[in-house]
């Protein structure tokens, strides 16, 4: 007889699906710091439908989103869940990463069967839309994608998962289930800004100018430049981290704490404000040549900071040069000088995750061993909450961080 609800680090007999199982939970009455918003509560483990299926999570791994989520801003995200896919459990079960095994599939689904070791990648959409079935729309550019765990209720931080067959991708052999769950989110999306756009994408000795070079885009993002040949130069704000992204691949690292003409661009017409700024930015333009070693600009900057940063990602990179940006961590207004922008010929190219494709192509150079998830910390599933409260604080550990949920202690999982 199947048992209603198994303890944290039980393993249910393989295809058994207990009715209840625990999540870390958010709802609108707390929302707030981390530490205060996430909560353990037991809750019913979801329906699957045709094109589903429903995965144990072994590990979690930590993104940034669910900071978001756990603040309600820019958006909050049960009511997201309520009105765009009228769900009515008034709650939001976040988690963006994971690594498991497949437990129940849907009557359409072939990829996988039960008892697979798989990690999961976040990009969902409607799998029936015609534009998506027919190839004539990039489906993650679709206005029917969404980031699971995120956008969508039952991400990873529970005992069970419902996500999408196609988001399901081999659990690299070498790894354990920690590590497994830490990269996938952070390193697809930057394997799409890297290589995700025609013209711009890392070629032998291009140069790439990587923001937060140790954070978990941008760990993700030195290794991909690297194994593509490119030449990656990294930012960052303490000299600590500056070693840790030269052990990744970093031809060169500044700290952007020696410079200090950040945020909006002055107005053109401040003529006092704008010469100010200038005059730091080329600062900064200089410090770069010589962590390059040559006067040469970047081919593609890899922007998530946003309004602090934006105008001298776009003023640095070179003409026909690409900024390519997924986030606006520190605001959302580009402030960008557009005499340099046409005159130069600059792409400023939005970016947001990643296809099945895209995926699969980035998992496949972790498998290939040229990406380590650069996991720092493994949490408990009670833990997830302080790791989200330590990012939201920016005193998080280098890299990525993940959580163990039924996986019972660090280590395991390898093949
Ligand atoms: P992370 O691990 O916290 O790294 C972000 C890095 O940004 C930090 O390491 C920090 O490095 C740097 N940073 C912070 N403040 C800065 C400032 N004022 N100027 C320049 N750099 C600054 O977070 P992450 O996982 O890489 O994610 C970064 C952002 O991307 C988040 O907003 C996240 O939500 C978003 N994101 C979007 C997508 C998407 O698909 N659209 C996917 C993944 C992530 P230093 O302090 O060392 O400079």
């Amino acid at each position: 007889m199947a048992k209603e609800l198994y303890e944290i680090g039980e393993v249910p007999p393989l295809g058994e699906i207990p009715k209840k199982m625990y999540a870390q939970v958010i709802r609108e009455d707390r929302f707030g710091e981390p530490a205060k918003a996430f909560q353990i509560e037991t809750v019913e483990v979801p329906e699957i439908g045709p094109d589903d299926a429903l995965v144990l999570v072994m590990a979690a791994g930590i993104n940034y989103n669910n900071v978001w989520a756990s603040l309600g801003i820019p958006l909050n995200m049960v009511d997201v869940h309520r009105k765009d896919q009228g769900d009515t459990t008034n709650m939001h079960i976040g988690g963006s990463d994971a690594s498991g095994i497949v437990y129940k599939i849907g009557s359409n689904v072939k990829n996988v069967k039960v008892g697979d070791k798989v990690v999961i990648h976040c990009g969902m959409w409607d799998v029936n839309h015609p534009d998506i079935v027919s190839g004539k729309v990039d489906p993650i550019v679709h206005t029917t994608n969404r980031i699971w765990g995120y956008e969508t209720n039952w991400g990873s931080f529970a005992q069970f998962t419902r996500i999408q067959a196609h988001q399901l991708l081999p659990k690299p052999k070498h790894l354990t289930w920690e590590e497994a769950a830490a990269y996938m989110l952070v390193g697809a999306t930057a394997y799409r800004m890297l290589m995700g756009f025609s013209e711009h994408i890392v070629e032998k000795d291009d140069i790439v100018l990587i923001w937060g070079g140790a954070g978990g885009l941008g760990s993700m993002a030195i290794q991909i430049v690297k194994a593509m040949g490119g030449i990656p130069i990294a930012i960052v704000s303490d000299n600590e981290k500056i070693d840790y992204c030269k052990k990744l691949g970093a031809a060169g690292v500044l700290n952007r704490k020696d410079f200090d003409h950040w945020g909006m661009l002055p107005h053109w017409k401040d003529t006092e404000g704008y010469n100010k700024w200038l005059k730091g930015v080329r600062v900064f333009g200089k410090a770069l040549w010589e962590a390059i070693g040559e006067r040469r600009n970047p081919k593609i900057v890899f922007e998530h900071p946003g309004e602090t940063t934006i105008p001298t990602s776009c003023y640095v990179v070179d003409r026909g040069g690409m900024v390519v940006i997924c986030a606006g961590t520190t605001g959302y207004n580009a402030t960008v000088d557009l005499r340099y922008h046409w005159m130069h010929q600059k792409r400023l190219q939005g970016s947001h995750f990643a296809n099945d494709e895209q995926s699969k192509a980035f998992n496949d150079l972790v498998i290939e061993k040229k990406v380590d998830p650069c996991l720092s910390k493994t949490y408990s599933f009670e833990g997830i909450r302080d790791c989200h409260q330590l990012m939201y604080e920016n005193k998080h550990p280098h890299g990525n961080m993940a959580a163990l949920v039924t996986a019972t202690k660090e280590g395991e999982g390898k093949e």
